[in-house]
């Protein structure tokens, strides 16, 4: 499994990848634009080719693009949900310019209109805008959730109705959060838990249609529905459950990217040196 982690733009897209490249990341994940606001300046293509010469330069491979937090697809009030499938064609747009082969958005929030609504939404706005960007070269991933709050995508049957739903089904995959699927309940601690959660995978969703890995250990509990991210072998997951996932052939083809908080440890060693040594342990050698 090619190793990464999520990378900072400031100052520029291509800085992402030095940055990546100073941390010895084989993969990383950005966002395109800043994740909060609604709306960004357009790409400039001088900009764009001076990060894909950084992206062959580096070896990076593949940059993984992640969506902005306000998009949802799911939303029952007409003008959020324009809103947000315009703001992700943009995204769309933004990676296909950056040959950024994938874009990794959260499914939605059904806020309170009920699960199948809000999954009937999701799935009409992505063949929407599939429709809209025939030429568009990005495969937009559908993130597993922690399902907190109202957030959809944290049962793999939600994936799966999603994937089935989708009139093109070779422009869509998964992106399985390591945390998220814990807090929602699944457990990958031990041999036996791990291959339970990954058979439920393959037959729900069909491993085939995963393309990227987010690797984050988990502050809370299997199955607390809750978000946080914890640093690798620190959390409620541990080592164990990363070791599996590092020495599953069916997974080894896939980037594994890092989420876990931005911080120095106590000697001031930046946390991603920390966490990508900790898993490259855990490959096979
Ligand atoms: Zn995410
Ligand atoms: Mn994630
Ligand atoms: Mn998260």
């Amino acid at each position: 499994m090619r190793l990464g982690s999520h990378m900072s733009i400031a100052g520029g897209l291509y800085k992402a990848l030095e940055r990546g490249h100073d941390l010895a990341c084989e993969t990383i994940q950005i966002f395109t634009k800043n994740a909060s606001r609604w709306k960004a300046k357009g790409l400039i293509l001088s900009d764009a080719e001076k990060f894909k010469r950084v992206m062959i330069k580096t070896g990076i491979k593949p940059v993984v693009a992640h969506d902005s937090y306000l998009i949802n697809l799911a939303s029952p009030d007409q003008g959020t949900c324009k809103k947000s499938i315009e703001a992700l064609k943009d995204e769309l747009d933004r990676a296909d310019l950056l040959e950024i082969p994938y874009l990794v958005i959260h499914p939605g929030s059904h806020v309170g209109q009920g699960e199948k609504e809000g999954l009937l939404r999701i799935s009409a706005a992505l063949n929407q805008i599939h429709l809209d960007l025939p030429d568009n070269r990005v495969r937009i991933l559908l993130e597993t959730t922690a399902g907190q709050g109202t957030n959809l995508g944290h049962r793999f049957e939600h994936l799966a109705l999603l994937m089935n739903m989708a009139r093109q089904k070779e422009r869509l995959g998964i992106c399985l959060d390591t945390c998220h699927i814990f807090a929602a309940g699944y457990d990958i601690r031990t041999k036996q838990t791990y291959d339970e959660t990954m058979d439920k995978f393959d037959q729900t969703i069909g491993l085939e249609n995963l393309f990227v890995i987010h690797l984050n250990d988990s502050k809370k509990k299997l199955g607390s529905q809750i978000d946080r991210h914890e640093h690798i072998g620190r959390g409620f997951i541990g080592k164990e459950g990363f070791e599996l996932i590092l020495n599953d052939p069916r997974l080894a083809h896939l980037p594994g990217i890092l989420e876990t908080p931005k911080e120095k440890d106590l000697d001031g060693v930046d946390m991603d040196v920390i966490n990508l040594k900790v898993l490259s342990e855990l490959r096979p050698h």
